[in-house]
C-alpha cells in the first residue's frame, strides 16, 4: 500500500518508487510570495532591501553561484551590489571591504562567497560580518543563537533541507534524522534545526563506525558529505525521506551524494540538480528580507 502522503497527483514526479521533491518548484513559490511581501514593504514603509556580494578570486563554480543569487534577488526586488576582488586580495583588504558594508546603512545583507583563497581564514571572515547582516547565518553569534534556540539568521542550505522534508511530513517530530556530514555550513546547523523540529538526530562523519547500519535507521536521511553517490540505495530504510545536499561534478554531470538506487526504497527524494540548491537560494532571499526588516525596525528576524 502506498504511504498516506503519496498522492495520485505526485505520479508525474515519481522516480523509482520515490516521490521526487521539486526544489525548483517550491523555491519558485517562495520567491513569488517573497516578491509580494517586498513590494508591500516598499510601498508601505519605503523599505528597499539590498544585498552586498563579495567574490574573491576566479573560481568558476563560485561565479555561477553568485550570478544565480543576484538573478534571484533581482526577480524578487532585492537590489545587489557586487565586489569582485582578485585572488591575491589580502585578508586585511577583504576585512576592510566587509567593514565598509557593515557601516553602510543602505546594505542589509552581506554575502561572502566561499571558498576563499587559502591565505584567507574563513572563520575571521565569518566573524567580521555584522551579525544582523550575516545572511549566511555563519557568524559565531548567529551560530550561538541557533544552538540556544534564540531568533536569528539561520544558514540557508539547512533551512532549505527542513522545508523540503516538511513537504513530505508537515511535522518531523519524533523522526530519527541521520545527517551524513558535520560541516559548519550544512551538517552542524541542520542538526540544531532538526532538534528544534523535535527529531532525534544522529550526526555522522568520516569517523562514524558502520554508517550503513546507522543510515538504515533513518526516517530522514540527509547526505551532505561531498562524495558522489556515496550513500547507497541498500542503506535506505524503506519509506525514508532522503535529502541529497551534495553537488559533485562527474563526467561533466552534476550528481548528488546519494546513489540513484535510493529511489527504489525511499518514500521521497530530492533530485540533484533541482532539489536543495534552489531552496538554498530561496532561503537566502528570505534572510535578506528578514535582515532588512529588522534593521528598519519593522520586525524581529
Ligand atoms: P565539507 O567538505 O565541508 O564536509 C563534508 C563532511 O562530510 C565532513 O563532515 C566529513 O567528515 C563528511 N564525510 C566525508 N567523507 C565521509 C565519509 N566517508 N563518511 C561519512 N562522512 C564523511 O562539505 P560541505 O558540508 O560544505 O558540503 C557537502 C556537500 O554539499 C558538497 O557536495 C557541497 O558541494 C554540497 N553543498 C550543496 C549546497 C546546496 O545548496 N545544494 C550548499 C552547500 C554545500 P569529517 O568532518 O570527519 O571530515
Amino acid at each position: 500500500m502506498p504511504p498516506p502522503d503519496r498522492r495520485a497527483g505526485d505520479v508525474a514526479t515519481m522516480k523509482g518508487g520515490a516521490r521526487l521533491l521539486d526544489g525548483r518548484g517550491l523555491a519558485a513559490a517562495r520567491r513569488a510570495a517573497l516578491k509580494q511581501k517586498i513590494a508591500h514593504a516598499r510601498a508601505a514603509h519605503g523599505l528597499a532591501p539590498k544585498l552586498a556580494v563579495v567574490l574573491v578570486g576566479d573560481d568558476a563554480a563560485s561565479a555561477v553561484y553568485v550570478r544565480n543569487k543576484q538573478k534571484a534577488c533581482a526577480e524578487v526586488g532585492i537590489a545587489t551590489m557586487q565586489a569582485h576582488l582578485p585572488s591575491a586580495t589580502s585578508e586585511a583588504a577583504l576585512l576592510s571591504a566587509i567593514e565598509a558594508h557593515n557601516r553602510d546603512a543602505a546594505v542589509h545583507g552581506i554575502l561572502v562567497q566561499f571558498p576563499l583563497p587559502p591565505h584567507i581564514a574563513p572563520a575571521r571572515v565569518m566573524a567580521a560580518i555584522a551579525p544582523d547582516k550575516d545572511v549566511d547565518g555563519l557568524h559565531p553569534l548567529n551560530q550561538a543563537r541557533l544552538m540556544t534556540g534564540v531568533a536569528g539568521l539561520r544558514p540557508c542550505t539547512p533551512q532549505g533541507c527542513v522545508l523540503l522534508a516538511r513537504e513530505v511530513e508537515s511535522s518531523l517530530r519524533g523522526l530519527h534524522a541521520v545527517i551524513v556530514g558535520r560541516s559548519l555550513l550544512v551538517g552542524k546547523p541542520l542538526a540544531h534545526l532538526l532538534l528544534q523540529e523535535n527529531c532525534t538526530v544522529s550526526l555522522a562523519h568520516s569517523h562514524t563506525r558502520d554508517l550503513p547500519a546507522l543510515a538504515a535507521q533513518a526516517d530522514l536521511l540527509v547526505a551532505a558529505c561531498g562524495r558522489a553517490r556515496f550513500v547507497q540505495g541498500a542503506w535506505i530504510k524503506p519509506d525514508a525521506i532522503v535529502i541529497d545536499v551534495g553537488i559533485n561534478r562527474v563526467a561533466g554531470r552534476l550528481v548528488g551524494d546519494v546513489d540513484e538506487a535510493a529511489a527504489e526504497r525511499a518514500r521521497a527524494l530530492t533530485p540533484v540538480p533541482g532539489g536543495v540548491g534552489p531552496m538554498t537560494v530561496a532561503c537566502l532571499l528570505d534572510n535578506v528580507f528578514a535582515a532588512a526588516k529588522r534593521q528598519a525596525g519593522l520586525a524581529e528576524v
